[in-house]
């Protein structure tokens, strides 16, 4: 077998052992074991969010997107109703097509990839269109990887009385988002990406309250997160088969989690990769989209360079074979790279990568990484 990559991607990411190790069991789906585990982790990722008594965590089996999914199609109402979308790169127009596949009433406004949403232009908007009765934003919008003001907005649309979602794929358990200093309808998450789990399944914390109203909602059975939810209360069990091995890895890796200081303390690691990153690759000439001050410590966008000897194949190629995966560029306006801090990695291993860029631009006999 070829060298096991470290993934400096915005999810899947790169997991621990003890992570992978957890799916060496097989669980049954009914067992009181299961059953104990499962609603182990969904009350760890309420407290996460800061969600006990008013809200609740519901899992779905699937991507990041299909918790998304549920929670607009779930939450969002079909009548009287209409979502406001701040757009900012690739997730928030995710979020406006799967209103538009539903068929919901939905609108949008939009920034450009490098600056994030303004809270004083929705409250502007929000004041003088009053068909608005709901607003969804993406708290770090990967596309660039920058980090929207999620409390402000949060303010915002509580104080027009409007309701939120939040699409906190990216940030959920490395960056702080808690109920009680940003209000939420609901936020929408996944086991693999900050939470250092593996993908198939994704959640949606939500208040209970709105969710008790939601029945009958939902565009779908599959994706109806009411009836997922009245499923684990009434017998502990997900209604389909759950993804047994993401659940038991998804356990382990918030073990890992609360081992490291919750929040907090993968914030600080990830805060860490972020500052050698990106003083490794400006001492290389390479240049970021963001300015600093926008910048999430999740995945940093780093624009082409201009020396004619840079192909963005060939790295890719070569920095694999140096044991690293990187990720194109997702941007619309500018031609660009991604490099991800997120994941079981540290110091050594953002060193190691930076020394690898280093050595691929030798190869390939790039001078400068400027734009
Ligand atoms: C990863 C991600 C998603 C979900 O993507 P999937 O490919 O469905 O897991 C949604 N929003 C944001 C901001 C993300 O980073």
């Amino acid at each position: 077998m070829d060298k096991v990559p470290l993934l400096l991607t915005p999810g899947p990411l790169t997991t621990s052992a003890s992570v992978k190790a957890a799916m060496l069991r097989d669980w049954g789906s009914r067992d009181p074991g299961f059953i104990a585990m499962n609603a182990g982790v969904l009350e760890r990722l309420c407290a996460i969010a800061g969600g006990q008594g008013a809200h609740v965590a519901v899992p779905v089996q699937g991507s990041g997107t299909f918790a998304v999914e549920a929670m607009i199609g779930t939450l969002l109402p079909r009548r009287n109703a209409k979502l406001l979308v701040l757009v900012n790169g690739a997730y928030g127009h995710r979020l406006v097509k799967i209103a538009q596949v539903l068929g919901r009433p939905v609108d949008f406004m939009e920034w450009t990839e490098d600056e994030p949403v303004s809270p004083s232009q929705l409250a502007e908007r929000l004041s003088r269109d009053m068909s608005i009765t709901h607003v969804a934003v993406v708290h770090c919008e990967t596309t660039s990887g920058v980090l929207n003001p999620v409390e402000d907005i949060a303010k915002i649309v509580q104080a027009q009385r409007r309701l939120l979602f939040v699409d906190a794929m990216s940030s959920f358990g490395a960056l702080p988002l808690e109920a009680g200093k940003v209000p939420f309808l609901a936020l929408a998450a996944s086991s693999n990406k900050c939470l250092e789990g593996v993908p198939g399944l994704g959640f949606v914390i939500a208040d209970q309250t709105a969710l008790a109203a939601a029945a009958g909602n939902a565009h779908s059975l599959a994706l109806d997160l009411h009836g997922q939810w009245q499923g684990f209360a009434a017998n502990g069990q997900w209604r389909f088969t759950p993804p047994t091995h993401v659940v038991a890895a998804l356990a382990q890796a918030l073990d890992e989690f609360d081992a490291e200081g919750g929040v907090a303390g993968r914030g600080q690691r990830y805060r860490d990769n972020l500052g050698v990153l990106l003083a490794g690759m400006r001492g290389l000439g390479f240049r970021t989209l963001l300015a600093d001050d926008v910048q999430a410590p999740i995945i940093v966008t780093f624009r082409m360079p201009a020396d004619p000897a840079f192909d963005f194949q060939a790295f890719y190629q070569a920095m694999a074979r140096r044991g690293f995966l990187i990720y194109p560029g997702k941007l619309t306006v500018a031609d660009s790279f991604r490099m991800g801090c997120i994941g079981r990695l540290d110091l050594s291993h953002m060193k190691a990568a930076i020394l690898a860029v280093q050595e691929t631009m030798k190869e390939m006999g790039v001078a400068s990484g400027a734009p």
